[in-house]
């Protein structure tokens, strides 16, 4: 970022401004130096020192910034070791924070601030700073200060430089020449900034030397920097329409979750008082989507994830993730993507996606080979990144891309996510709490299949979400009924208000609206809830009490042994329970996770254990289904049919067997022949038979 505008008189003032404020500092960076080569000052300090040195950084930033470099390398200790320091200005004032889409001509070459996601990052690699040219006819070294971002090339063989004066050819000497770092990085507009499905916008930004490799994609930051416009070529040809970039001074970064999220001492006292009401549990429930009716148990469970358990740390350097995850399984039309989305508006940081991914990226994260690199690696952050200590809502989920499922395991448990290719080695964090909806494969739901066969999503996936609700449209008279009074009720609420509005004639009074709207009223305004979230996860982490954990204990250690030899449960579903016990307790804002909070997360975890993790066969609950996609009796089923396999194939000469031969077996057995059909394909999809040539089964 070097801009060649000498002042000799601004120089000096800076030298001034240095010398009298910041001599120390310079002191102990000379201590530092070369690791440490900048030199970082807060606005206001240079404000408060000499206001007019300050206003002119802001409209005149290249100039300032290439004088005030200039006045550091004047400075006793820096001449003296040879420093080159860089200047960098860090929190300048708020009229200069400009959003994304609000960037307009008239800040072209001003010092502005914008805030966002890192969406993208380029490798570091290698810019000319000066090139060194070698003259073909006298053989001198013309040095040229490279601060464009086309190669700028000597006229003539400079004799002040020493050459000879001609007009010459150029050989451009790398060994010669000096580099700095550069990486280009891509801001996205922050989500919470973004109101009713706009499309964030975003901005590239030019970091240099120091600043380079300080952040990774799904990091917030506010970049202070100097906005600038760059050609356009259609071909050979320069365009008059300029793109804008920025070159960045600083990067601050924006470290902490929900401090977006203001809460005053005011708004504390209404949420603590909040907080001792007794029926505080139904009144978060009745605050979520109150347009949706019904669907409680899911609008508990979504209270539940919103606020989330405890991340834990444990000594040996794991981590356990405290974000509660849940799908939505469900016919077309039951309000799922409804419900999305409304959390999506309603959670702070969170980020609306689908399946269906619109970027490379995807759900996790990608290296790609693009034009933003201009042919080089860049790291691209996907929807799971960039909600990192939010909520990423996912809908549609079964149509994800293929590479997406395989890192989505590691992005949900591990909340991490890998990178590894080309020159890019990078681990992202995906510390969110995935809301996620899926249609069933055959359009709608059968009750009578298990989940797995119905959702396009591999088990192993589905495993990792603690909360899995399938949501069924089926007819009913009383609450088809019910639901349509809702429905009809808010819309014709929802007329009035527009008729109130947008006419002049009294036929409908406020009391009339507000008798068809009070249905659809939150108890708590989404603005409050958002203090309240944020208030509990900042200042509420509970602790188990014994008695909690026991009942936990119980439940766990019974389900397992009432359900014989088959292992219903898993030591995940127990980690689900501490989540959703915490997140309870959160919600009381009690430093304690109590019996009532145990039983809440048992609770709710039947529910959906009763609805998608039963056994049709048998009626018993089995997480088995759920986590290998089998239930218990049919893994039961295949391996007594690959018993009935082996026993035929080692009696015939040819080592294999009919089919109908293995059907008849089965069926004296007390198989159905369907089901063996079903067991058949499972075990040759497995590998655990085959099919010969003739059409019979063999073992390999
Ligand atoms: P899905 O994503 O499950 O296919 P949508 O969220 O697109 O369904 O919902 C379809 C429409 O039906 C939406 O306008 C939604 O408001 C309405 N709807 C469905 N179920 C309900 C419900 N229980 N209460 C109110 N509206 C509902
Ligand atoms: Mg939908």
């Amino acid at each position: 970022m070097v801009r060649l505008i000498k002042d000799e008189s601004l120089t000096a003032s800076w030298q001034g401004f240095f010398e009298d404020q910041c001599k120390a500092a310079i002191e102990t960076l000379a201590t530092e130096y070369p690791e440490k080569r900048s030199l970082l000052l807060d606005y206001w300090d240079v404000d408060k020192a000499d206001a007019k040195l300050a206003e002119q950084l802001l409209r005149q930033p290249y100039k300032s910034f290439f004088n005030a470099e200039e006045a550091l390398r004047l400075i006793d200790v820096a001449s003296e070791q040879k420093m080159d320091l860089h200047f960098r200005i860090k929190n300048i004032p708020e009229d200069q924070k400009i959003l994304i889409r609000k960037i307009r001509a008239n800040r072209l070459g001003t010092f502005i601030a914008i805030e966002g996601l890192v969406k993208k990052i380029t490798e570091v690699r290698p810019k000319l700073q000066i090139a060194a040219f070698q003259c073909h006819k006298c053989g001198a070294v013309i040095r040229i200060d490279q601060d464009e971002d086309i190669l700028k090339e000597p006229s003539e063989c400079f004799e002040d430089q020493g050459g000879c004066g001609r007009v010459s050819s150029f050989k451009l000497s790398s060994t010669l020449s000096t580099f700095v770092d550069s990486q280009k990085i891509e801001i996205q507009e922050n989500p919470e900034g973004l109101r009713g499905g706009a499309q964030p916008e975003r901005l590239s930004v030019f970091l240099e030397d120091d600043l380079v490799g300080g952040v990774a994609p799904g990091d917030r930051v506010i970049v202070n920097g100097i906005l600038r416009s760059v050609a356009r070529h259609r071909g050979a040809f320069r365009l008059t329409s300029f793109d804008k970039t920025m070159d960045a001074v600083s990067i601050e970064s924006q470290e902490f979750a929900f401090e977006e999220v203001e809460v005053t001492k005011e708004d504390e006292k209404k949420i603590i008082k909040i907080s001792k009401d007794p029926m505080i549990y139904e009144k978060m429930r009745m605050s979520i989507a109150p347009t949706i009716y019904g669907l409680d148990i899911e609008k508990d469970a979504l209270v539940l994830q919103l606020f989330g358990g405890i991340a834990k740390e444990m000594p040996d350097g794991t981590r356990t993730r405290g974000d509660i995850h849940a799908l939505l399984v469900g016919d077309p039309g039951t309000a799922k993507s409804q419900m999305l989305s409304y959390m999506s508006k309603l959670a702070p940081r969170s980020v609306y996606a689908s399946g269906k991914a619109s970027s490379a990226a995807g759900l996790t994260a990608a290296a790609v080979r693009d034009e933003f690199g201009e042919g080089q690696w860049t790291l691209e952050a996907g929807a799971l990144v960039l909600a990192d200590k939010g909520l990423a809502c996912i809908d549609e989920i079964d149509k994800m891309e293929e590479t997406d499922r395989s890192s989505l395991h590691q992005a949900m448990e591990q909340q991490e996510i890998s990178v590894a290719k080309a020159g890019i080695n990078a681990t992202l964090k995906s510390r969110c709490a995935v809301l996620a909806a899926a249609n069933p494969k055959l359009g709608r739901f059968d009750e009578f299949m298990p989940i797995h066969d119905q959702i396009n999503m591999p088990p192993a996936l589905l495993s990792r979400f603690d909360l899995i609700f399938s949501i069924l449209d089926k007819p009913n008279r009383k609450t088809d009924t019910d639901l349509a009074t809702h429905i009809l009720q808010s819309h014709k609420g929802g007329e009035i208000h527009e008729h109130l509005n947008k006419t002049t004639d009294d036929l409908y009074s406020k009391d009339q609206e507000t008798k068809f709207m009070k249905h659809v009223l939150p108890v708590f305004e989404p603005e409050f809830l958002r203090k309240y979230v944020a208030y509990a996860k900042r200042n509420v982490f509970p602790v188990m009490t014994d008695d909690a954990m026991e009942i936990l204990q119980n439940y766990y250690v019974d389900f397992r042994s009432s359900s014989k030899d088959s292992v219903p449960f898993t030591p995940r579903q127990l980690e689900a329970f501490v989540r959703l016990a915490e997140s309870s307790a959160r919600i009381r804002l009690s430093q304690e996770a109590i019996i009532d909070d145990a039983k809440r997360a048992i609770s709710i975890i039947d529910q959906y254990l009763r609805r998608v993790g039963t056994d049709r066969e048998t009626g018993r609950f089995d997480i088995d289904i759920i986590a290998t996609g089998i239930s218990h009796s049919q893994h039961e089923r295949m391996r007594l049919l690959l018993d009935i396999i082996q026993r035929l194939c080692a009696e015939s000469e040819d080592k294999s067997v009919n089919r109908a031969d293995i059907i008849s077996e089965a069926e004296i057995q007390g198989i159905e022949s369907r089901k063996v059909e079903e067991a058949l394909d499972r075990l040759s999809r497995d590998g655990q038979i085959y099919k010969t040539p003739q059409g019979k089964y063999g073992i390999p």
